[in-house]
């Protein structure tokens, strides 16, 4: 019953006729009273403090000041006249001017009689004027519910064009609280209010559109974005656990031969201290009864390939078949070259499956597959392929998921009767925050370290004009025997103009490493995938010592033995993608370099980038930065998420109230996975409400 209230449509406001009410819908979204109550200002103008007319300055920008108004005139302009009304309090007078329809104005305004008058203040010789004021009645000033600050709420051309000002806003804000009994009921357990110290749900709300000073407005504030980012978080937290209750894993109990002897005998080097505990972590999760879903974070080079081959021993030692998912088919090749070395060694038997497998291999590798022969296939989306049918998939691995989109994530999941342990990797450090809020539904391990070793790539920003003495550094490189890549942009929208930079490039780059001294690889998009492999595998192979390409080797490629990556127009890429590019270099033993090429015409979000670039190879510090600079809306895998949805908290800025969210959250559902305690009760309500009105499944993949 109480919640009838806020759910009533817009249009039974008092206040807001038909006309308002479709202008509401359709510039601010605001269907029911409920959205406007969530309609919340974005920022507050000091009315607490008044102003005597004596102590103006030309610097006041906007003040109210208590007074009367002792005559009204008219005075003649060139283009009509305007209505000057004398307002004078106890130290001095001021004129309130208006410049258009003063008809109306000039009758209701009342001689002598108290009023508040706001707005900004002009100075000319003299004289100070306020054009336009809002005005008020002392006395009915006195009588309303606002304070000392006065809200400003969000707002639109159209909006204000239409008359629904911010006055207007604010008067409908007024005629719903009037309105309210006790519909504003609480909606966070007693216990978290008090351990919290929060302002109930109705005092936050008031005191949002109604503060009475500062410090009130920011616990109400806070309150309510905590409340918010707390309920994001529980719902994402409580799908996680409610698939862990649903959805029965195949249980990895063993850890068997093939584990321990690659571990015993094979293992290449010694394991990071994170990676050791990031494999942990996911033996923990397959050794369960519930179905992993495992997000792997790690910097570029960290070392994820070698913990999703030991996770796939894992799954095939429990007589399982595995599979691991690449972006793109370098990057396939490049995995099942090096994984097949291991396979062999331990017995294993391994396919690769991409679009230009040959008809007859692919036929059998379905068939392999479907009656459980082939063990492990590795390879791109033609994974997906209705096709390819597993005897018993137990274990699917995604690298680079973040060039996969969520569809192809799911898709995986129904290749099997009861879905596999998925494993998703990313090299694209995505700042906590952020990925508690996007992948709150899965479990996070992050491998924060580098393999011992490592020298950090040396990063320089270079102009065109220096191309020559970067010619000549290049060359002392290739003698030390090191390679080099050099990579050109290539954005859609002007990929003709793109190509020719590329190719331009390569034959000046053909021409100042001419043959056979120097060998000179390409590598584009355009190529067929059997040519792209080929110059690839020349470049592997040491055949020749310069690759030119696009950002197809952005991904994952890795060869040791590359010591500088030089990117021609480097304003022109993210700082995500250039932080991934760099990770092609610094991977050996050897000190690489990274030299970014750019004209001299710079923005200041491109000098931001280059800098951050120059000073930091963190990808967790590049993230944040390119957060602030870009916001969330355009990282990778946020427009699908809701995140962008909140209404009062800001998931950069509020980052640390969102760690506080989630962890109550996760305190509560382990006590109360159900929301059955009484103590729960108003989180049980709030949430069936969320999902009843919002719907909000619909934008948490
Ligand atoms: P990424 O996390 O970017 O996928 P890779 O798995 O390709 O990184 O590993 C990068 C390089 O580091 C590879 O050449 C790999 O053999 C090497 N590597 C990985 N782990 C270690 C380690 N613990 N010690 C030494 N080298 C390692
Ligand atoms: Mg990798």
């Amino acid at each position: 019953m109480s919640s009838n209230y806020l759910q009533t449509p817009i249009d039974y406001l008092k206040g807001v006729g038909p006309n308002r009410a479709d202008l509401l819908r359709k510039e601010l979204d605001i269907h029911t009273f409920q959205d406007l109550l969530h309609l919340f200002p974005r920022k507050y103008i000091d009315r607490s403090a008044y102003h005597k007319t004596g102590q103006l300055s030309a610097t006041n920008a906007e003040v109210q000041i208590i007074g009367s108004i002792t005559h009204i005139k008219t005075i003649k302009q060139t283009k009509g006249s305007r209505l000057v009304a004398v307002f004078k309090d106890e130290t001095g007078s001021i004129d309130l001017v208006w410049f258009n329809r003063y008809k109306w104005i000039k009758e209701s305004l009342k001689i002598n009689t108290p009023y508040v008058v706001f707005g900004k203040v002009n100075k000319m010789g003299h004289t100070y004027s306020m054009p336009h004021p809002e005005m008020e009645l002392l006395e009915d000033h006195e009588n309303k519910l606002r304070s000392g600050m006065q809200a400003v709420y969000p707002s639109t051309e159209k909006l204000s064009a239409r008359g629904i000002t911010n006055r207007v806003i604010c008067g409908l804000q007024e005629q719903l609280f009037l309105g309210l009994k006790n519909e504003l009921s609480e909606t966070l357990p007693e216990t978290l209010i008090n351990r919290l110290k929060l302002p109930s749900k109705k005092q936050s709300i008031f005191g949002v559109h109604f503060p009475k000073n500062n410090a009130l407005l920011s616990k109400a504030q806070y309150r309510l974005k905590f409340e918010e980012l707390f309920y994001v978080q529980m719902q994402l937290i409580r799908k996680n656990l409610l698939r862990k209750q649903k959805i029965k894993g195949f249980p990895f109990t063993r850890v068997g031969e093939y584990f321990n002897k690659f571990f015993s005998d094979h293992l290449p080097f010694q394991l990071t201290d994170a990676q050791k505990k990031v494999i942990k972590e996911i033996r923990g999760d397959m050794g369960s009864n519930a179905q992993m879903n495992r997000l792997l974070q790690g910097d570029v080079g960290s070392g994820k390939t070698i913990v999703a081959f030991m996770s796939i021993l894992i799954g095939l030692d429990n007589g399982f078949q595995c599979c691991l998912m690449v972006p793109t088919a370098i990057l396939s090749v490049q995995h099942y070259n090096g994984l097949q070395v291991w396979c062999n060694i331990l017995g294993i038997s391994v396919s690769l499956l991409t679009g230009s497998t040959s008809s007859s291999k692919r036929k059998k590798i379905h068939e392999s597959l479907e009656n459980g022969e082939l063990q492990l296939l590795i390879g791109t989306h033609a994974l997906l392929e209705d096709k390819v049918k597993f005897k018993n998939l137990g274990l699917a691995i995604i690298d680079e998921q973040h060039r996969f989109g969520v569809a192809q994530r799911s898709k995986l999941w129904k290749k099997n009767e009861s879905p596999p342990h998925i494993l998703v990797m990313t090299a694209t450090p995505i700042p906590r925050t952020l990925a508690m809020s996007l992948y709150g539904d899965l479990d996070i391990s992050i491998i924060d370290q580098l393999p011992p070793g490592r020298k950090p790539v040396k990063t320089v920003h270079r102009y065109d004009a220096n191309r020559l003495s970067i010619f000549a550094f290049l060359k002392e490189q290739i003698k030390n025997e090191n390679q080099v890549y050099i990579v050109y942009p290539l954005i859609q929208e002007s990929e003709a103009l793109d190509y020719k930079d590329l190719m331009d490039g390569y034959e000046s780059i053909s021409r100042e490493f001419p043959v056979p001294a120097y060998q000179v690889s390409i590598v584009h998009g355009k190529m067929k995938a059997a040519d792209k492999e080929f110059e690839m595998q020349r470049f592997i192979n040491k055949q020749t010592q310069i690759m030119v390409a696009t950002t197809v080797i952005e991904v994952g490629v890795d060869v040791p033995n590359a010591s500088v990556m030089v990117i021609e127009s480097a304003e022109r890429f993210g700082l995500s993608q250039l932080h991934q590019l760099r990770g092609r270099v610094g991977r050996g033993a050897d000190q690489s370099y990274c030299i970014l090429m750019t004209s001299h015409k710079l923005t200041a979000d491109a000098k931001t980038r280059l800098e951050t670039m120059c000073a930091t190879n963190d990808g967790f510090a590049i993230a944040e930065v390119d957060l602030k600079l870009r916001g969330p809306g355009d990282i990778m895998g946020t427009q699908q998420s809701g995140i962008l949805n909140l209404k009062i908290a800001d998931i950069v800025k509020d980052s640390q109230i969102l760690a506080l969210a989630r962890s109550y959250a996760i305190e509560l559902l382990k006590a109360d996975p159900n929301l059955e305690t009484p103590e729960n009760r108003p989180v049980r309500v709030a949430y069936a409400q969320l999902v009843k009105y919002k719907n909000i499944w619909n934008y948490i993949s």
